[in-house]
């Protein structure tokens, strides 16, 4: 059966009826990029770039180093979209030179964009290697800021983007629900969104993601969650932007078809999942996603809501 949908599974990613839904993959650098070709991803939606800081955590890459590794990325993608996100350190991602000393909840601390804006030289050297990187190619660059919380954040991430003279356009992840919450005024300093389902899951429940005995609140069925992911495609959709999961979320078949009918523009995933998902939501119209969205979303409980939304999508 698994080789049947890695066969019948090509193209782009769409309803059946024709709603497209680009189907992207999470990379964590150039080494993941064949994968990502191979299961047909129509461009990254998330390049995680800490692996580049992880080499020597003592001092930042160099630029040229930088721009090595983006070309790479950019070039396997020549007509597709490449979402890079930049540097996402502390919390779960600790580095020695970007130390803030001992906090005594490292993920609500000074972590991902946040760390950025107090190291500006950091940022401002990645945002130009990246510049430099996507001269000449054709391919469409987009670059977004992590952990971003509110309307300040998002329009000093714009201004470090244009400062570095960027030809790209620039987003904010919603990892935080004060994001999902106020998206629209995001987007009056950003052009797209990207929901990042597995810190705001986090957030929203403030249940550790590293604490395992924590996963019925890290569960991203759950309606609370979902409430958010509605909130941000809603808020996108009436100013005409993107709205994309690159959280895990985006990997379950089922919960990428209720994805698609909460309003998200794409879902970007490990590569592997890529054909699973583009097989399940080329079996459903977008009207029935849009059901299975709301059946969800009218649960109590992350069972409840995956129960509520097989059985639409399975026609009962
Ligand atoms: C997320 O938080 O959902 C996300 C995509 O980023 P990361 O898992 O790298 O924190
Ligand atoms: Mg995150």
């Amino acid at each position: 059966e698994r080789s049947a949908v890695l066969a019948a599974a090509s193209g782009p990613g769409a309803t059946s009826d024709g709603y497209l839904v680009p189907l992207l993959a999470n990379i964590g650098g150039p080494a993941d990029v064949s994968a990502a070709v191979e299961a047909g991803a129509e461009g990254v939606g998330l390049f995680r770039t800490e692996f580049l800081y992880l080499d020597d955590s003592k001092r930042a890459p160099s630029e040229e180093r930088q721009v090595e590794a983006y070309r790479q990325v950019l070039e396997a993608f020549p007509q597709g979209r490449v979402v890079v996100r930049v540097l996402d350190a502390g919390a779960d991602k600790p580095l020695e030179f970007l130390n803030h000393g001992d906090e005594p909840n490292p993920a609500l601390g000074v972590r991902g964009l946040r760390l950025l804006l107090d190291h500006p030289e950091v940022l401002r050297t990645q945002l130009r290697a990246l510049a430099r990187a996507v001269e000449g190619l054709p391919v469409h660059l987009e670059v977004m800021a992590p952990m971003v919380a509110d309307r300040a954040d998002a329009r000093a991430f714009a201004v470090a983007c244009r400062e570095a003279g960027l030809q790209a356009k620039f987003g904010a992840m919603v990892e935080v629900p004060s994001a999902a919450l106020r998206a629209r005024a995001l987007l009056k300093e950003v052009e797209f969104l990207s929901l990042g389902t597995n810190d705001l899951a986090q957030y929203t429940f403030a249940a550790d993601r590293q604490v395992g005995s924590l996963s019925r609140l890290q569960d991203p069925w759950q309606p609370a969650l979902l409430d958010l992911v509605a909130a941000s495609a809603e808020a996108a959709r009436e100013l005409g932007r993107a709205c994309g999961v690159c959280g895990e979320a985006a990997a379950d078949p089922a919960l990428a078809c209720v994805l698609t009918g909460l309003g998200v523009t794409s879902l970007s995933m490990a590569a592997q999942a890529i054909p699973f998902v583009r097989a399940t939501l080329a079996t459903h119209t977008l009207a029935q996603c849009q059901r299975a969205a709301a059946a969800a979303r009218a649960q109590d409980s992350a069972a409840q809501a995956r129960t509520a939304a097989m059985a639409v999508l399975s026609g009962e």
